[in-house]
């Protein structure tokens, strides 16, 4: 019995992570973008040639392209029993790989060597090339995820239905931004923003005013956190991520506990 229950929830983690997949993040000109840990070089954005090519391009914090300057780059792509080291050439400031390994579902794993720098800064890239089943795109550049979130979360008709989203993004940014998640961290506060305008339009009018003022503060320090992690520099968001939570405690203040504190449903 209990080894069935495990063989079913193996199950449907595994049908999980077939079927449904986290938000991605795209540059206007369709290449994906890949968060690194890093001040000087906050982003990658990662396409593949017809040929089967990695390009890399870095991008500073607002995702513009950054000069390659004297970065170096290794990648390693393919199967876990069989990666192989590709070589990069640099094309102006894009580095291109030699043509990668046959595969359909395999990690490149990508060392970023800054000029001066003691050591690399790894990023890498879910390589899944099975067409998503909505999209028909390969897996990898599937931007399914953002069909319901970030600036496009769905609002709940209902107050306690906000409020139940609203401690949910909560939890997330603490989460994400205790584990410095820089791609969930990017989703969550743009949902967040749309969620807390939502409050404002359900609230009687008799404390519209209050809560107009404490969600336009909220907001502020929700771009504060957003802005502290997209330039990789996580300590500029601690003041912000106070002013959250000190609002957050004024708005629900102002509301019956049992909707303030509402949950989502399982
Ligand atoms: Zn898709």
């Amino acid at each position: 019995m209990k080894s069935t229950l495990l063989h079913l929830a193996m199950l449907l983690a595994f049908c999980g992570s077939v079927h449904a997949h986290g938000r991605f993040i795209f540059s206007p000109n369709g290449g994906r973008i890949i968060a690194i840990d890093s001040v000087t070089t906050p982003n990658a954005e990662l396409k593949v040639s017809a040929d089967r090519r990695f390009e890399i391009t870095f991008l500073d914090k607002d995702r513009k392209p950054i000069a390659l300057g004297e970065r170096k780059v290794t990648v390693t792509a393919g199967d876990r029993s069989a990666a192989k080291k590709l070589s990069v050439e640099a094309k102006g400031d894009t580095l291109i790989t030699e043509t990668a390994p046959e595969g359909t579902d395999y990690y490149v794993i990508m060392q970023l060597r800054e000029p001066g720098a003691a050591k690399s800064v790894p990023f890498r890239l879910h390589f899944n090339t099975i067409a998503c089943g909505e999209c028909k795109e390969p897996e990898w550049h599937c931007d399914c995820g953002s069909k319901k979130s970030g600036k496009n979360v769905e609002v709940p008709a209902d107050l306690a239905g906000v409020w139940a989203e609203i401690n949910q993004h909560t939890e997330e940014l603490h989460e994400g931004t205790t584990d410095k998640a820089y791609e969930a961290i990017d989703e969550v506060t743009e949902a967040f923003p749309v969620l807390a305008t939502a409050l404002t339009a359900k609230t009687d009018a008799a404390k519209q005013a209050d809560v107009t003022k404490l969600v336009s503060d909220l907001k502020t320090a929700l771009h504060g956190v957003r802005e502290a992690f997209a330039a990789r520099k996580p300590a500029e968001a601690n003041l912000h991520l106070d002013t959250v939570d000190k609002t957050l405690a004024a708005l629900k203040a102002l509301y019956p506990a049992e909707i303030a504190n509402a949950k989502l449903k399982e």
